[in-house]
């Protein structure tokens, strides 16, 4: 069988890790190299960024590290075992950003992969040599090999605010997703969130065939706007996700009205979305009643109830609490595209 995940960095790796239970497979690791399934994750780039001439790819290394072992599980991401004394040096030299962890261990993988990068091989090329060591057993594909960086636009946190008495609307400011989520923890209110350089971008090698082959595919639990949403405003790939003859899931990654562990809920914000599991559902549509929607099944927490018109909506557990509870969402997931599991 052969399945295709949309995917962010944690929600996206742990859901990975049910997928591959849920195949049979070991979670962690290679599986048997006979084995008849073949799961490809279309990974999140935009929340890539350079820094102190490192290229960083969060949600890529998250899902490398999950599913090969390295993680630091109580975190969720970066290597297990970290220490960080090339922050500390670079902090005592008052470098900056200073509000971005970058450990020790981690720190290897940037320079492998900037080394890479510079000497001309594409992200997907980096990644797959990355994974040579990791084994994660999922074929890691970028969503683009193209620089495309999530930016988002809020009232300028540095402006004074001193033009009292003109009625000038407060100056705006383009941060770096990551600035935005790390530094100021998505506390200043976005004004929009925007996939810069995703227009003119490019699917990655094997994006748009993997699609097209796929027996199943599943969007992770992963953040709508700025995981999910990345992938989706790679041109090609809504189209792909329109025709495949696949049967096309989405996991809810909210529950309760709430997303788990994060800010979702300030992404969804940006772009007029409530957060609830009907409303994230919607925003993504139904490929057979709508024009441009995507889904013909959606998962939900089982109890919610939930309409999303033209889309098959189930109940089920939706907390990734462990891999046998999330292998079980994922079983579900994959029966709802129409593929038989056992
Ligand atoms: P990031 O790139 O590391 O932020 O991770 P993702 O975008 O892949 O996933 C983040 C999303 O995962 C958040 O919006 C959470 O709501 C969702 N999430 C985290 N844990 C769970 C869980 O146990 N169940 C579900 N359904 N969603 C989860
Ligand atoms: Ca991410």
């Amino acid at each position: 069988m052969k399945v295709v995940v949309v995917a962010g960095g944690v929600g996206g790796a742990r859901f990975l890790l049910g997928v591959k239970a849920a195949l049979g497979l070991p979670p962690i690791g290679e599986g048997p190299t006979e084995s008849p399934h073949e799961i490809s994750a279309l990974v999140n780039t935009g929340d890539d960024v350079w820094m102190h001439g490192l290229r960083i790819c969060p949600d890529l290394d998250t899902c490398m590290y999950t599913l090969g072992g390295g993680i630091d599980t109580a975190r969720g991401w970066g290597h297990e075992g970290e220490t960080w004394t090339v922050k500390e040096e670079l902090a005592a030299y008052g470098a900056e950003p200073s509000w971005f962890g970058l450990g020790d261990k981690d720190i290897a993988t940037h320079l492998i992969r900037s080394r890479m990068l510079r000497a001309g091989y594409p992200l997907s090329a980096v990644t797959e040599a990355l994974c040579d060591r990791w084994r994660p057993g999922v074929r890691l594909l970028p969503m683009t090999d193209d620089r495309v960086e999530t930016h988002v636009v809020v009232d300028d946190p540095d402006a004074d605010g001193g033009a009292s008495g003109t009625d000038a609307t407060p100056a705006r400011k383009a941060l770096h997703f990551q600035e935005w989520w790390v530094r100021y923890r998505a506390e200043l209110p976005a004004h929009s969130i925007v996939p810069v350089g995703a227009d003119e971008a490019v699917a990655g090698p094997g994006v748009a065939e993997a699609i097209a082959e796929a027996d199943a595919v599943l969007f992770a639990p992963s953040n709508p706007v700025v995981s999910v949403g990345s992938v989706l405003a790679i041109p090609g790939i809504r189209e792909a996700l329109r025709k495949t003859e696949a049967g096309v899931v989405g996991i809810s990654p909210i529950i309760g009205n709430k997303p788990l562990r994060g800010m979702a809920d300030a992404c969804l914000a940006a772009i007029g979305v409530q957060t609830s599991a009907e409303a994230v559902g919607r925003h993504y549509g139904s490929r057979q009643t709508s024009e441009d929607g995507l889904l013909d099944g959606w998962l939900v927490q089982s109890g919610e109830s939930v309409d999303v018109p033209g889309v098959a909506v189930r109940g089920v557990p939706l907390l990734m609490s462990g891999v046998d509870a999330t292998a079980k969402m994922a079983k579900a997931a994959l029966e709802l595209s129409g593929v038989d599991v056992d």
